[in-house]
C-alpha cells in the first residue's frame, strides 16, 4: 500500500516545464522529506498532490495516484481572522461533534488553552500548531506540510519538530514534508529526496531514530543541491 504515487508528473507553466516526468512513492505510514533549491518545484508538486492541479488538466501530465484523504498545512497558517481557533480547526468538518473532535485535536497540538483566542493573537509557533490541527482533524493518510516551520525561530522550529514526529508516530498517516533545511529533513524523515531540474535526483534513508549526527549525509546532500 501507498499513501501517494506519481510517475512521470509534468508540469508546464506556458513553455516553461517545472517537473520534467517527476517519480515519488510515499508509503503508508511512511515519513518522507522533500529537498530541493527555492523555486525547484517543490509547492507545484504538492498542489498536484493535494488536488489542487488535477492531471490531465492543461499544463499537468502523468500518473497520480493518492489512494487516501489529503490535507495540507502550508508555511502561511492561513487561518481566517474573524473565526476563533476552535472554529478554524471544526470549519469543513460537516459533524455535529466537529467543536469536541476540535477541541481534543488542539488538546493533541498542545493548543487547549488558546481554543477561543482570535488566530492574529498567536505566536508564529502557536498558529502553526493551530494550523496542524486543522490538518489532523481531516484524520488524513497523507499529509503535506509545505516548509511549514521555515519562518519560525530556531526553539520554536525545534519543539514542533518533536510535536510532528509525535503525531506521526501515534496517527501513522505517510508525510512528505517539504523544506530547504538540510538538517530537518534529515533528522526527521525515513526518506530524504532532493529535487532537482524537474526530477528527484536522490533518495536517501538516514537510518535509525533517534537521528542527531546527520553530518556526513549532511555534506553529501548539500552537494546535490548544487
Ligand atoms: P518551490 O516551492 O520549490 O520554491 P514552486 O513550486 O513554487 O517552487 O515554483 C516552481 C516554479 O514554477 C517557479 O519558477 C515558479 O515561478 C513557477 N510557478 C509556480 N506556480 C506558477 C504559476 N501558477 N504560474 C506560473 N509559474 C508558476
Ligand atoms: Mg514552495
Amino acid at each position: 500500500m501507498t499513501a501517494a504515487q506519481v510517475r512521470g508528473l509534468t508540469r508546464d507553466f506556458g513553455d516553461r516545464r517545472v517537473l520534467d516526468g517527476l517519480d515519488v512513492t510515499v508509503g503508508e505510514g511512511e515519513f518522507v522529506a522533500l529537498l530541493g533549491r527555492s523555486g525547484s518545484g517543490k509547492s507545484t508538486l504538492l498542489r498536484v498532490l493535494a488536488g489542487l492541479d488535477d492531471t490531465g488538466s492543461e499544463g499537468v501530465g502523468g500518473e497520480v495516484d493518492v489512494p487516501g484523504s489529503v490535507a495540507v498545512a502550508f508555511q502561511e497558517p492561513r487561518l481566517l481572522p474573524w473565526r476563533s481557533v476552535t472554529d478554524n480547526v471544526a470549519l469543513g468538518l460537516h459533524r455535529p461533534d466537529a467543536r469536541e473532535i476540535a477541541l481534543a485535536t488542539l488538546d493533541e497540538v498542545g493548543l487547549r488553552e488558546r481554543a477561543d483566542a482570535w488566530p492574529l493573537t498567536l505566536s508564529g509557533g502557536e498558529a502553526q500548531r493551530a494550523s496542524l490541527a486543522r490538518a489532523l482533524v481531516r484524520e488524513p493518510s497523507l499529509l503535506l506540510l509545505d516548509e511549514p516551520f521555515g519562518a519560525l525561530d530556531a526553539l520554536t522550529r525545534i519543539a514542533m519538530h518533536r510535536l510532528v514526529l509525535d503525531l506521526w508516530e501515534r496517527h501513522g498517516m505517510g508525510i512528505l514534508l517539504v523544506t530547504h533545511d538540510v538538517d530537518e529533513a534529515l533528522v526527521l524523515a525515513d526518506r530524504v529526496l532532493v529535487l532537482d531540474g524537474g526530477r528527484i535526483v536522490a533518495d536517501h534513508a538516514p537510518g535509525p531514530r533517534p537521528r542527531e549526527d546527520v553530518g556526513a549525509l549532511r555534506h553529501r546532500v548539500l552537494g546535490e543541491l548544487g
